[in-house]
């Protein structure tokens, strides 16, 4: 007998029972002892250390559709894991079953019509590898580890959002298997309320096999990183919110605080300009004209290097991540540059602990708040605090940083937050904020997908309670 957790408490399956499930999938049938069941159930964040006791690799929509139907047979609770990178571990579930989707991993390049076909288990390198043989791209995370499936399905930041939009506001298609078991596929003409309701509403209303982005030109562009002594950071900041509000789309430009790995407390400007290179050159003059900085890595490159650039300084390893979209006049204050140059305790107790403000705007702003369950779209700023510490014992001090910072910064937030940067311990209230005014909506498309919540280790949208 095998012990599992099922929606209502503990259970047991027989063995005859696990290998009824065996036999209805093309991938493994993973337990605590087989060969690939500890690498299967580790995800980025190595804090998270839970056991399922089935973990089904799965070979394509078919066992997912074996997975989901046997769980609901034996009352399972599920997980589903695409690239294994939230922080919040919700990937994996004790006891339960856990749907493994990250060895789903094609990718098919339609060059001619701008179109691409993605598996649920690609990592955005994985992605950005095989649309830049084409020249092309589309909008992913800011390094290249993270999970295309949980990214876009929460909305997706990136480099190239100001220019192309979210991560979802380039889908132009999925496939997904509900609750039920059913496969469907939602566009913006079939089951469009669907559609609307994965470009933001994550991983509520089933599983995705299939994603369907457009693509988008991409040859050189300028990008890098001008590392700066903290003690040039007011300049810097000053010159950041002259410019940055009114940057042409062609322009995505952050600001990293951080302690640089000999002690020092720095402050980085990290750009990317996807437009024509001369004309980069002199869209980001005046961030260049700051002085001599410790580091100036801007230059042209791929793309794919860009994405790279950044994954040395995110291993995996203890996180814990706040977030906050930034109110437009707050952030112009010489308040919000005074708090953050004096209240915020840098150096920080390690070089994995930073603060980083995501620059927003352009072509993502533009897309109209009901289009899609993403609802943020006015938000100008985002500002993220995150602790990282090794080893774990150092993940105290730097939790207790990333706090204050949270706390010293919260005046200038509007009070919204992007799901996917939510941690494990979101309040209730805090998740139903992340989901803003579309809450309600989705309530209605849970109701309709998913009744009895058997999608619920997630940025949980309960269903009405029947
Ligand atoms: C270092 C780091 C950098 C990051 N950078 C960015 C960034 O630049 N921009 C940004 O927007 N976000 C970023 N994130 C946050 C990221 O968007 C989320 O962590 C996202 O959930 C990761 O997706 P994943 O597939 O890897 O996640 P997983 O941990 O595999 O899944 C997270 C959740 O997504 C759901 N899910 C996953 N796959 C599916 C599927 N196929 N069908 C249905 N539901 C599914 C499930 O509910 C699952 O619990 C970053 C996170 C980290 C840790």
């Amino acid at each position: 007998m095998i012990e599992v957790v099922t929606l209502g408490g503990r259970a047991e399956l027989s063995e005859r029972a696990v290998q009824d499930l065996a036999k209805r999938l093309r991938g493994r049938l993973l337990r605590s002892g087989d060969e690939g069941y500890d690498e299967a159930r580790l995800l980025w964040n190595r804090a998270i250390d839970r056991r399922p006791a089935l973990i089904v690799r799965c070979a394509g929509a078919d066992d997912v559709r074996a997975a989901v139907g046997y769980a609901r047979e034996h009352d399972l609770l599920v997980s589903v894991r695409g690239g294994g990178h939230n922080v919040t571990g919700h990937a994996v579930c004790e006891g339960g079953l856990m749907i493994d989707l990250s060895a789903l991993k094609a990718a098919r390049v339609d060059a001619a019509r701008g179109r691409l076909i993605a598996g649920p288990g690609l990592t955005w390198g994985e992605l950005d590898a095989a649309t830049q043989r084409h020249g092309l791209a589309t909008t992913g995370g800011i390094i290249s580890t993270t999970g295309v499936a949980g990214l876009t399905l929460g909305g997706g930041h990136g480099w190239l959002m100001r220019k192309h939009g979210l991560a979802c506001d380039n889908l132009t298609a999925i496939e997904l298997v509900t609750a039920d078991g059913a496969l469907v596929r939602a566009s913006a003409e079939e089951n469009p309320e669907l559609f609307w309701g994965v470009r933001g509403g994550g991983g509520n209303f089933g599983v995705v096999t299939t994603f369907e982005f457009g693509l988008h030109p991409l040859g050189t562009i300028l990008a890098g990183l001008l590392l700066h002594p903290l003690s040039r950071g007011r300049e810097i900041l000053e010159s950041y919110r002259d410019l940055a509000p009114t940057a042409p789309d062609e322009l995505t430009v952050g600001i990293l605080i951080t302690t640089w790995f000999d002690g020092t407390p720095v402050m980085a400007v990290a750009l990317c300009w996807s437009g024509s290179l001369d004309e980069g050159e002199r869209v980001i003059a005046p961030l260049r004209g700051l002085g001599s900085p410790i580091l100036d890595s801007v230059r042209p490159m791929t793309y794919g290097a860009l994405q790279t650039m950044f994954d040395a300084t995110n291993p995996p390893g203890a996180w814990y991540y706040k977030t906050g979209y930034l109110d437009g006049e707050a952030f112009g204050s010489d308040r919000f540059i005074d708090t953050l140059l004096e209240h915020c305790d840098f150096p920080t107790p390690s070089p994995l602990s930073r603060i980083f403000i995501e620059h927003l705007g352009g072509a993502m702003g533009r897309v109209p708040a009901g289009a899609t369950a993403f609802v943020h779209r006015a938000a100008p700023f985002d500002l993220i605090v995150i602790a990282g510490g090794f080893p774990p014992e150092a993940a105290e001090a730097n939790v207790r940083w990333a706090r204050a910072t949270t706390e010293a910064m919260r005046p200038f937030s509007s009070g919204a937050a992007y799901v996917n940067y939510l941690d494990a311990d979101a309040t209730a209230e805090a998740v139903r904020s992340a989901y803003g005014p579309a809450y309600t909506r989705l309530v209605a498309l849970k109701d309709r997908y998913d009744p009895t919540n058997f999608f619920r280790l997630n940025q949980n949208i309960g269903p009405t309670p029947r």
